[in-house]
């Protein structure tokens, strides 16, 4: 055993126990095990121990990556700013994207998904708490923009992505969560099933509003330094 993989193992059991705690069904939750600024044999090691899906920031540098782990059998989650100029390689080379924040992004990586590859999974990333410095578009634009996405042919739209404000108490960890859900339960006709909420600290607050992805970086692969 290595310390990635006995991490790992007590991530797992802590999701189980927050799924039951939330009378939530166990396995419900997907991990997102974040692995920017790690390297590929990290990767490689949380592989080995059953994780199947990565997160990465930085185009240029999941590339890298890529180009290592080949062989393996890994779906790719693009979780950071998108800059027009990267939309061609995240489109070519991610499974998902969690941040798309406006249509022109979404039009990009819409007509540049290569036509042998499935329609890329895509969330909206709502700015939930308002914040000036934060991605991510006003909740009052999300119905429009996911009617726009659902008629692009290469996205599949699966729901929303959000990094509220850090709180320190549960329920005010909630909140913000809950306003997006409900927000979501009032777009009809689109078939959302994507809630990517939580972070390390607010894991069950996010799991308690239906989180159906987390992220985790630094809990699973230790500290960037
Ligand atoms: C880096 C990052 C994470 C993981 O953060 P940690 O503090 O390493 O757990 C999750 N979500 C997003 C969008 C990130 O950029």
């Amino acid at each position: 055993m290595n310390t990635i993989s006995q991490r790992l193992y007590a991530i797992r059991t802590e999701i189980n126990t927050l799924e039951t705690a939330a009378d939530r069904p166990q396995n419900t939750v997907l991990l997102l095990a974040v692995s920017k600024t790690k390297p590929a044999s990290d990767i490689a090691l949380a592989y080995q121990a059953g994780q199947r899906h990565f997160g990465e920031n930085y185009c240029q540098e999941a590339l890298k990556k890529q180009q290592h782990l080949g062989a393996f059998n890994i779906s790719w989650h693009f979780i950071g700013p998108i800059q027009s100029n990267k939309t061609k390689d995240i489109a070519a080379h991610f499974n998902w994207v969690h941040s798309v924040d406006n249509l022109k992004i979404a039009q990009r990586l819409n007509d540049q998904r290569p036509d042998n590859l499935p329609p890329l999974n895509v969330c909206v990333q709502v700015n939930i708490s308002n914040e000036e410095t934060k991605s991510g578009l006003a909740l009052a634009a999300l119905p429009d923009i996911c009617a726009a996405i659902a008629l692009l042919p290469r996205l599949k739209l699966r729901g929303v992505m959000a990094i509220p404000a850090p709180q320190e108490y549960f329920e005010d960890q909630r909140q913000p969560y809950q306003q997006l859900r409900v927000a979501v339960a009032k777009l009809n006709g689109l078939a959302l099933d994507t809630f990517s909420f939580g972070m390390s600290g607010d894991l069950k607050a996010a799991i308690f509003e239906g989180a159906t992805i987390v992220r985790l970086g630094s809990a699973l692969f230790g500290s960037r330094g």
